[in-house]
């Protein structure tokens, strides 16, 4: 079984009230970022949040620094269609929702679409379909892959495309695997299975299905997957546990883990009436980041619009590693005012730019590097780079071309700091050759170029 409950169970209760000293024991293991069994992950996850959150955050703010550094990856999601068959009771596209309109993008629209993206300065995007065999049948997300992919405008083009479609067959996720996509995310929203039949409607009620879709992908050669739960549908602590049990399962069969965690809150949305039953508050949602970037440490983490501008500031410095940023969460959505129509109501709408303008204040790099795909650096070859720290080196060098990239042909009012930004993590490049070869594109980069990266 992928993941036990009973075996899940068993921990959170073994682990109850652990003492300062257990405590302190985890977090020290947890330097040595070799990631933690589900034992210490129970331990923090019990822990007495007041007493030990200072070093808890620590502990996570150096395995990111020492792992990611100083970047933060942005994306932007972007909605293909929303026709659904799935009565899945949080979210606004559900199939009983006969007032929403929907509606699925021509490949005019999404070039339009992709247009706003791209202009906003976007370089990777993650797709977003509804499942309906009728009108998202493989074909259509595949011509919708390669069309954005073709696309190029004055202001660069979209590099990479990570997927979210509804569990499907291996013979399917063959067919996606020739499109050359990033990565493919699949939630399992909730990783208890009475909550979840209880939830959800539809081919998605099939627990077992959506829970071994990450091993039918993998068997048709996708190799860089996310996992995700939706935080509020359950006790927060069996999620994270379970998922942390998720991620060692596909270590261990797979011989390669997750390329990323996601971690969505509920949001309320317009025809939804769906209350979550546990809600999760901002003080344990930032101590699960900090214990899933502990148990995990060369997973990525994701976060959305769907949190505040200061709840994403604090879990930047934690855990994360990408957000998306200037989102719109309905097809169509991106040069449009209407909101009724969204997946759910996002809390953090401001635009690309004083996002990023955000993160530089706050001493992170932005990046939009997709150069490991593109360099074949996926699943286990990425994970044995990743590990001694190796994808550090040019995951630096990368944000700081693209970064510069995006000052050059975006930067308007940032241009100074963004570039007073770059000397000074280009003067962190420890390896005299990689500093070089990563000055000298800069400076071609400022003549023009586009694209270098390492
Ligand atoms: N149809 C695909 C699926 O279900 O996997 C794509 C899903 S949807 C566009 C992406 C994710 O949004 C879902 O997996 C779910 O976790 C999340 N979501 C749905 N409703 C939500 C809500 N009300 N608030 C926050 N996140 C929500
Ligand atoms: Fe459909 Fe996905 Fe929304 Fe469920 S979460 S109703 S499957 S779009």
């Amino acid at each position: 079984m992928i993941v036990e409950e009973i075996k899940i169970k068993e921990v959170l209760e073994g682990t109850k009230s652990p003492s300062l000293e257990n405590v302190r024991d985890v977090l020290a293991k947890a330097r040595e970022k070799k990631g933690l069994g589900l034992d210490d992950v129970g331990i923090l996850l019990n822990s007495d949040a007041v007493r030990i959150k200072d070093e808890l955050f620590q502990t996570a703010a150096r395995v990111k620094d020492e792992i990611y550094g100083e970047r933060i990856v942005f994306f932007a999601p972007l909605y293909v269609s929303d026709f659904c068959v799935n009565g899945c009771a949080y979210c606004n596209f559900h199939t009983e929702n006969k007032g929403l309109k929907r509606k699925k993008l021509s490949l005019d629209e999404i070039e339009k679409q992709v247009g706003f993206l791209i202009d906003m300065g976007h370089k990777r995007l993650l797709l977003e379909f509804g499942e309906d065999p009728a009108h998202n049948d493989i074909d259509y997300v595949r011509a919708v892959i390669e069309k954005i992919y073709s696309l190029k405008r004055e202001k660069g083009n979209i590099r990479r495309l990570n997927v979210n479609i509804a569990a499907t067959t291996v013979e399917n996720y063959r067919k996606l695997k020739t499109t050359n996509i990033g990565t493919y995310q699949l939630f399992q929203e909730t990783y208890h299975r009475e909550t979840y039949k209880k939830l959800h409607q539809g081919p998605k009620a099939d627990y077992d299905r959506q829970i071994s879709a990450h091993l039918r992908a993998f068997e048709a050669g996708l190799d860089d997957l996310g996992l995700g739960v939706l935080f509020g549908l359950y006790d927060w602590r069996f999620e994270v546990l379970a998922l942390i049990a998720h991620a060692q399962y596909l270590e261990k069969e797979l011989g390669v883990g997750p390329h990323t965690i996601s971690v969505p809150r509920f949001c309320p949305a317009s025809a939804v009436s769906y209350q979550p039953e546990y809600p999760v508050s901002d003080a344990d949602f930032l101590k699960l980041i900090a214990i899933i970037r502990l148990a995990v440490p060369y997973t990525g983490m994701i976060l959305s619009t769907r949190e505040t501008s200061a709840i994403r500031k604090q879990a930047f410095k934690i855990g994360i590693s990408q957000a998306s940023a200037a989102s719109a969460a309905s097809p169509g959505g991106y040069g449009s005012n209407v909101k009724d129509e969204a997946q759910f109501k996002l809390r953090d709408e401001r635009p690309l730019a004083e996002v990023i303008k955000g993160v530089v204040d706050d001493k992170m790099l932005p990046s939009f590097c997709t150069a490991c795909y593109r360099r074949g650096r996926t699943g286990e070859a990425f994970m044995e780079l990743s590990k001694p720290g190796e994808i550090h080196t040019f995951c630096r060098s990368n944000g700081l071309l693209t970064f510069a990239e995006y000052l050059e042909d975006f930067g308007n009012g940032l241009y100074k700091k963004g570039y007073q930004t770059i000397e000074f993590y280009l003067n962190q490049i420890e390896d005299e050759g990689l500093r070089q070869q990563t000055k000298e594109r800069l400076k071609k980069i400022k003549q023009g170029e586009r694209d270098l990266y390492f």
